[in-house]
């Protein structure tokens, strides 16, 4: 029996090792991301995600929101789009930072979000045989991830991952701190351990607390497809003045760390969620005449070169 028990400890043990170590918000987190960004939807926007949402969705977009993250080991390409590095400076430079580890161009997670944003603006004239639905996946996940501080964050020490910490007296890492564990703790402390009463709470705050800032939170006045750029540079901003700061290696973090970062976190995701949804409201809006003559011109350019 002990024998047993020991054979079974050491099995949990071994599964524990196994499982990747989290690489972006937790579940939760993306989960939150996207249930606010639902209920900001267009009408047109909701029938155009329902129309591409796969089945295992249930026609819900929080259902399929950590796909990319389920898949990054099986595409493994797209692994360096869920985020982005600078080399130890607390801004963002697109040309300077968004590449992948062989230096191609684009391969990250703000280039990631221009792209499938600009995929997405072929449904319904698309004759480029991009797979909308892993497109919209992809962005709903994306748009969450680039709102993770620590997803922008240093080349050196890999967004906080080689920072190793203790969370009160759980040994794990700084990214991981930021993915997941202040989300836990706070639904431990905070909501019951129920991710719906939390989402509540920071849906409450859109409309309440931070209602006057919303409307600085869609200003885009960047030239690119999207805002991505401007996402990205908060985002590392906010590791260098919050994530990073008072922070060295084997450090135990616990109330004075957890209660100054929390309000971050839960702003971040009503962010991410209120972005998402505009950004998919401007992708499915309802297109001028001109520029569908635009995208029909593009499709019989397309069409003649192949
Ligand atoms: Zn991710």
């Amino acid at each position: 029996m002990r024998f047993l028990l020991y054979f079974l400890h050491l099995m949990l043990l071994l599964l524990g090792a196994a499982v990747p170590s989290a690489q972006a918000w937790g579940k939760e987190g993306h989960y939150m991301v996207c249930k606010i960004a639902e209920e900001l939807f267009s009408k047109r926007a909701k029938a155009a995600v329902l129309n591409l949402l796969p089945e295992s969705a249930g026609g819900d977009l929080a259902a399929v929101c950590s796909w990319a993250d389920e898949i990054r080991f099986r595409y493994r390409w797209s692994s360096p789009l869920h985020y982005v590095d600078t080399p130890g400076v607390c801004n963002f430079n697109y040309s300077r930072d968004c590449h992948n580890s062989k230096g191609i161009q684009d391969m990250c997670v703000v280039g990631a979000i221009n792209n499938y944003t600009t995929q997405l603006l072929t449904y319904q004239h698309s004759s480029s045989g991009y797979n909308l639905t892993e497109s919209l996946m992809f962005l709903a996940h994306f748009i969450g991830d680039i709102h993770q501080p620590l997803h922008v964050g240093f080349e050196d020490d890999e967004g906080g991952n080689t920072i190793i910490v203790h969370w009160y007296r759980r040994k794990t890492n700084l990214h991981h701190v930021w993915d997941t564990s202040i989300i836990e703790t706070a639904m431990k402390d905070f909501y019951n351990n129920d991710v719906d009463v939390m989402l509540e709470a920071i849906k409450m705050n859109i409309t309440d607390e931070w209602a006057d800032g919303v409307k600085d939170w869609k200003k885009c006045r960047e030239k690119s497809v999207t805002c991505a750029d401007k996402y990205a540079a908060e985002s590392i901003t906010l590791s260098c003045d919050y994530a990073y700061k008072d922070v060295e290696q084997d450090i135990t973090l616990g109330d004075d760390y957890f209660f100054s970062r929390i309000p971050v976190v839960e702003k971040r995701i009503a962010q991410a969620g209120v972005r998402l949804a505009q950004v998919i409201n401007h992708v499915f809006r309802k297109r001028g005449k001109m520029e569908n003559l635009e995208l029909l011109s593009q499709k019989l350019h397309q069409i003649h070169l192949i």
